[in-house]
C-alpha cells in the first residue's frame, strides 16, 4: 500500500473542510435566494431577506476563491514532478564534448562556436558509426 504523508493528509482533511463549507453556504445561499427560507435542523426554518441570501452566497464565493489559493500555493509538491524526464544533455559532434543544454551559447557549442549540438538520445541515431566505433573499443578492451 502506499505510504500517505503527514503533509498530504493535513491538506487533504484542509480540503475537505473548505469543500464543505464552500457547499454548505452555497447551497444556503440558492436555497435562500429562491425560496426565501431554509430549513435547518437545529432552528427549525430560517427566513432570510434577499440581502441576507446574497451576503451568505458571497460567503461561499469567498470561500470558493481563498479554497482555489490555498490548493494553488498549499499542495504538497512532488519532488518527482520537478524532475525532467530526461536528463537535458547534448552532444557536440565536432569535439565529442557532452554539454548540459545550459551551458551552450544559443544553441551553439561553447568551445567550437557555431556548430550546432545534438541531443544525446538523438546523438548515436545520427551517427551510428561513432556508436560502431565505440563497441569496438569496449570489445579491445575486453579481450
Ligand atoms: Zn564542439
Amino acid at each position: 500500500m502506499k505510504k500517505i504523508k503527514i503533509n498530504e493528509l493535513i491538506f487533504g482533511i484542509i480540503c475537505f473542510i473548505i469543500f464543505i463549507c464552500f457547499f454548505a453556504t452555497f447551497f444556503t445561499a440558492i436555497i435562500a435566494i429562491f425560496f426565501g427560507e431554509v430549513p435547518t435542523k437545529t432552528s427549525g426554518i430560517v427566513k432570510y431577506s434577499f440581502s441576507d441570501s446574497i451576503n451568505i452566497l458571497f460567503v461561499a464565493i469567498f470561500t470558493a476563491i481563498s479554497g482555489f489559493f490555498f490548493i494553488k500555493f498549499f499542495e504538497p509538491k512532488k519532488t518527482l514532478k520537478n524532475k525532467p524526464k530526461h536528463p537535458q544533455y547534448t552532444k557536440c559532434p565536432k569535439c565529442k564534448e557532452v554539454f548540459n543544454y545550459k551551458e551552450l551559447i544559443n544553441g551553439k557549442c561553447k568551445n567550437c562556436k557555431d556548430v550546432d549540438t545534438v541531443d544525446l538520445e538523438e546523438y548515436f541515431e545520427k551517427y551510428p558509426d561513432e556508436l560502431k566505433e565505440k563497441e569496438k573499443n569496449v570489445n579491445k578492451k575486453e579481450q
